[in-house]
């Protein structure tokens, strides 16, 4: 480990290394990566690897258009596999205040260049015949929104970042941060080292972080279990999405199911432990919109964070007018794999130019929260 670096990345999970490949493909040298434990072991490895691009926000929908057009291109780019799929997102509607709602995102989203569509039931039916449509009014689909592996992907980041000459550093944690004639000295579990510029991609820790420096910043982790089922032969292929019982759930490429759900009554915390509970309710609610898999059996189940902001969009690039080398990639409220791409791209950006240029993020910063400028995204399980 040297005794400076321009850049110093704190998490290896997908944000912390997209936003290392972004800077050093755009040509800066000297930068490091950090994480306390090993690349993945925080949220990017709990994750159940959707990538959609259906958003209720405008600035959700423009990060994963952007997300998908760089996924689109990474195995070529980095000479990598991702085990990357397209094969699409069902949105169910199945309540009249549902049906205009989707609606009137999909006008937005065809607005911003996204290909979808409002669909009927006959139309949901015939894509995924073993769904019940019983009780469905109709759906949005966007056949170019898909799955990859959370793990591959970051770790193919991770490896062209490295050949690019960033060096990262697992087991290092970072146990203070302070300000030192314009640089930040970071005390790590392996030694001392002084940078120019910081990026908190610590997910749910992002708030320990931040406080290292006495920043108090809105993101606070909240478990989220998922499990997956035996392989089946395919029979279902886009990721299917309900968000009024509050359910998502697709086929992996190995044949097994997917799902989690959203539970309202979860409080705020680090756990990552597995119950019973979520076995029964997910149940439920999987074997109601395909009651034909009842006898599936499954496999495993855990559980991890999402990191959740004030409106569900991620909180971005200086952390205020005073620390603005001390850059935040915070908060993405259960879809940080599916952006990671644009925003650790805009991250790299506006570290580089000073500001970002290929995806508009200059509004999701912690000003907006502290000027209370929220604009909720709705769409989140
Ligand atoms: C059950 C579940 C399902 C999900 N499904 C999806 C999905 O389908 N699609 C999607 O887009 N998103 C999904 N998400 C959300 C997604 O997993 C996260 O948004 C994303 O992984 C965040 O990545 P990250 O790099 O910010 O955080 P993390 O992966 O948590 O990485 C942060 C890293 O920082 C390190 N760190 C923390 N503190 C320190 C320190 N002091 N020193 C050094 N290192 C430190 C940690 O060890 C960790 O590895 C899901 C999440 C869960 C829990």
């Amino acid at each position: 480990m040297k005794k400076s670096y321009e850049a110093g990345i704190i998490g290896g999970g997908i944000i912390g290394a997209t936003i290392a490949y972004y800077l050093a493909k755009m040509g800066m040298k000297n930068i490091v990566l950090f994480d306390k434990s090993y690349y993945t072991s925080g949220s990017t490895g709990r994750c159940g690897g959707g990538i959609r691009q259906q958003w209720s926000t405008p600035a959700n929908v423009k990060l994963g258009i952007r997300s998908v057009k760089l996924f689109e291109q990474y195995e070529k780019e980095l000479d990598f596999n991702f085990d990357y799929v397209q094969k699409g997102y069902l949105i169910l509607a199945f309540t009249d205040d549902e049906v205009m709602a989707f609606k009137k995102n999909v006008k937005m989203q065809r607005s911003l260049g996204l290909n979808v569509n409002f669909i009927s039931k006959k139309e949901a039916q015939k894509i995924v015949p073993f769904l019940n449509t019983s009780d469905i009014l109709g759906a949005t689909y966007c056949p170019t929104d898909g799955l990859g592996s959370p793990f591959l992907s970051t770790f193919g980041y991770l490896k062209k970042a490295r050949e690019l000459g960033v060096e990262t550093y697992n087991y290092t944690e970072i146990l203070s941060i302070k300000k030192n004639k314009g640089k930040y000295d970071l005390k790590t579990s392996k030694g001392n080292v002084s940078v120019k510029y910081i990026v908190n991609a610590a997910g749910p820790w992002a708030k320990d972080i931040s406080k290292m420096l006495d920043y108090d910043i809105p993101v606070n982790p909240e478990r989220h279990q998922i499990l997956v089922t035996e392989p089946l032969e395919r029979m279902v292929d886009p990721m299917v999405i309900d968000f009024l019982h509050g359910f998502y759930g697709s086929q992996e490429k190995n044949g097994g199911f997917i799902m989690g759900e959203a539970d309202p009554t979860e409080p705020e915390s680090f756990k990552v432990s597995s119950n019973w509970k979520f076995l029964e309710s997910i149940s439920k609610k999987f074997t109601y919109l395909f009651p034909k898999f009842k006898d599936v059996k499954i496999l495993r189940q855990w559980a991890g964070s999402y990191t959740v902001s004030p409106d569900a969009q991620p909180i971005l690039g200086p952390i205020s007018k005073e620390d603005e080398n001390f850059f935040l990639a915070v908060g993405y409220s259960g879809h940080g794999f599916m952006l990671a791409p644009a925003t650790g791209e805009a991250i790299a950006e506006w570290i580089i130019h000073g500001k970002p240029k290929t995806t508009d993020i200059s509004h999701l910063t912690m000003e907006r929260i502290e000027k209370g400028l929220f604009e909720q995204e709705h769409n989140v399980v």
